[in-house]
């Protein structure tokens, strides 16, 4: 088992393991003395998982288990399933001595965490992540958030966990188009920071390391929200890819998923910057061979100018800059704030 300490004004701690879930009682009893405990998860989740995880805490001396389940899905991480969640915490007597579990997906942990700080204005609250996704990188730094028809993750918090136990074990039921999702955010993490961690994920045998991938992965969120908890500065760089990403999802009225979309956005971000003499001929193969790996696309059909309209129409900019995330080389990435103009031709005149 692999530990990671999280320091930030609450510290708290990320377990990784193949054998965390029938022991979460053990490890959630040292957080609260209170009997009463509240999980939220979705459908599939709690088919497959929910019954262990409430042994366990009953083993551990919660005698009052209250469990809410909503279907799986994006659709779901909304105000109004944040809302069910407050009238179900409500409706339970959960109080602010007691914990709340989000036990699934990044969805899961979006939602659950996001109602956990609204709710008597901020319960503690501890993630179970059941997707690579959520593992490396979701259910890691205390970003919560729900969508409105506005726009992907417009409403959030920053409210970190007090505990995150990552049971590799859970992902042995995942679908291979959902463990690819996560797979490009590990290929990111990689790229961005650990070229070690990029050939890893690469390689053929990475099912066999797969604890100390997601153990790094998580070591680089850990180390850049460490020195940027609220998004200003350096965790910019955990968006390698995703400015086109984003644009991807949207103009494909997200029928491509985020996983497959920021494959896509980290080849055509660093084919562009190759071409500008930014980032070494040869890493934009290495990207592709590594998303191929996991059946990621790496190209899309999309009109470049149309792309690049939603890159600069996204709400969360400034009005004359945008910062893109480029490779110096597979393990080592920068931060570069463009004007506008200079991004326009950047991205047309790089990705013909
Ligand atoms: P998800 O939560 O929708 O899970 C994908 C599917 O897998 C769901 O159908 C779920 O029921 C199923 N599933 C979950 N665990 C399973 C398991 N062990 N076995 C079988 N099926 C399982 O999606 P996701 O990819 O985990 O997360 C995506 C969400 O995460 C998005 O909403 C995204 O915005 C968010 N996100 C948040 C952050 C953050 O910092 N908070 C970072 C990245 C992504």
């Amino acid at each position: 088992m692999n530990q990671v300490k999280v320091q930030l004004k609450e510290s708290y701690t990320i377990l990784i393991g193949d054998d965390l879930l029938d022991h979460a009682g053990e490890h959630i009893r040292g957080l609260t003395s209170s009997p009463r405990i509240a999980i939220v998860t979705d459908d599939i989740v709690a088919e497959l998982y929910l019954q262990r995880l409430e042994n366990s805490l009953r083993k551990n001396g919660f005698d009052s288990i209250c469990s809410y389940v909503f279907e799986n899905g994006e659709h779901s991480k909304t105000l109004e399933t944040a809302g069910k969640i407050y009238d179900f915490l409500a409706k339970h007597n959960i109080t602010r001595s007691d914990l709340v579990i989000a036990l699934g997906g990044g969805v899961v942990g979006d939602v659950t965490g996001f109602a956990a700080s609204t709710f008597l204005r901020g319960l503690r609250y501890v993630q179970i992540p059941t997707t690579l996704l959520a593992q490396v990188d979701s259910s890691v730094g205390g970003k919560t958030a729900v969508d409105l028809s506005s726009g992907k993750n417009l409403v959030g918090t920053f409210w970190q966990p007090s505990l995150v136990l990552c049971d590799i074990s859970l992902l042995s039921t995942l679908g291979s188009d959902i463990f690819a999702d996560g797979a490009a955010e590990v290929i990111k993490y990689g790229a961005i920071r650990d070229k070690e961690l990029f050939e890893m994920i690469a390689s053929s045998d990475y099912a066999e390391h797969l604890e100390e991938i997601i153990h790094r992965c998580i070591c680089i969120k850990r180390d850049i929200v460490q020195m940027d908890e609220f998004d200003t500065g350096e965790r910019m760089l955990l968006n390698f890819g995703h400015t086109l990403a984003h644009a991807i999802e949207n103009h494909s009225n997200y029928s491509i998923p985020h996983g497959k979309a920021v494959a896509v956005g980290m080849v055509m971000i660093t084919k562009a910057s190759t071409k500008a003499g930014i980032t070494p001929v040869g890493a934009t193969e290495a990207l592709e061979r590594a998303c191929n790996r996991f059946g990621l696309p790496t190209t899309v059909d999309f009109d470049l100018n149309q792309l690049v309209e939603i890159c600069l129409n996204d709400k969360k900019r400034d009005n004359m800059h945008i910062n893109v995330i480029l490779l110096n080389q597979i393990g080592d990435a920068h931060i570069c704030k463009m004007q506008i103009d200079d991004f326009r031709n950047f991205i047309c005149e790089g990705c013909k």
